[in-house]
């Protein structure tokens, strides 16, 4: 299992920043966003005239106002030219994806130069877009409702049509996403990429996380609640109080024994099972 230090490691070795290798994970934090979120981050990579340059580091969302500017300057642009083509090279980024370029920015100005802190980068808002072509599109862009900031970085444009606190909804489905497969190592869900974050963020698996799918003695969070409700619900009165104890426990194994389960007292897959519960 590669982690992401490992990778920020490697990537400052090598001196070649890729924020692809964490698409993984983005993918989980992503749809955690919109869970926390109905639809705060749609795809935009069906809509006419959008030819991405690829990669592994590309998330093609947006927020809704946002996607539908760029629907609206896509359509004027190819209105005057039928073959035109829109080449994004960037637009959605997580908080994976920003930690990656943030720690590489201090571990090694001279390999990236500038970086916002996780959470404030505007591209982690969805509202914003690197266009390649940014000579070609620039006008049908800014009768949009985009805006350009200059030619420090000619690529870049954003809208303000939308949300901008995405960024922290994006650090908190990231805090929530690492609770839920770290019963033992919680964290407070608070929006805040602080120390405590940064160093979980370090130790996340860059493929994703793995479904925990095991709760023993000890382990505490959510899913333990659940746990004690459907127990006391199939007739094995537990306290709901979301930590593992001896009374759960001793619950457990009374129900493992009556279902004919192994009678361990560890909630695995099978008991999960017959006590009703889906992760
Ligand atoms: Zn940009």
């Amino acid at each position: 299992m590669t982690t992401v230090k490992a990778a920020i490691d490697s990537m400052i070795q090598s001196r070649t920043v890729d924020t692809g290798v964490v698409s993984g994970l983005s993918r989980q934090i992503i749809a955690q966003m919109n869970t926390l979120q109905t639809s705060i981050l749609l795809n935009f990579e069906s809509l006419p005239g959008i030819a991405s340059t690829g990669g592994s580091h590309l998330n093609l969302y947006l927020q809704a106002g946002a996607k539908e500017s760029l629907r609206a300057a896509l359509k004027a642009g190819i209105a005057q030219q039928p073959n035109l083509k829109m080449t994004v090279s960037s637009a959605y980024r997580t908080v994976a994806q920003q930690h990656i370029l943030y720690q590489v920015y201090r571990r090694d100005p001279k390999l990236i130069p500038l970086a916002a802190k996780p959470g404030n980068s505007n591209h982690e808002d969805g509202l914003a877009i690197d266009v390649s072509n940014h000579q070609a599109w620039k006008p049908y862009l800014l009768a949009h409702g985009w805006q350009w900031l200059g030619a420090n970085d000619p690529v870049h444009f954003f809208e303000n049509n939308g949300r901008d606190d995405v960024g922290n909804l994006g650090v908190k489905a990231f805090q929530s996403l690492w609770n839920k497969y770290h019963p033992n190592d919680l964290m407070t869900v608070d929006g805040n990429f602080g120390d405590q974050t940064a160093a979980k963020m370090d130790r996340c698996p860059i493929a994703g996380f793995s479904r925990v799918t095991s709760f023993q003695m000890g382990d505490t969070g959510s899913i333990i609640n659940r746990i004690q409700q459907s127990l006391t619900n199939v007739g094995y009165p537990t306290p709901v109080t979301g930590s593992f104890d001896r009374l759960t426990k001793e619950a457990v194994i009374k129900f493992q024994t009556k279902k004919g389960l192994g009678a361990d007292g560890v909630v695995g897959p099978m008991t999960l099972k017959a006590l009703g519960i889906r992760l």
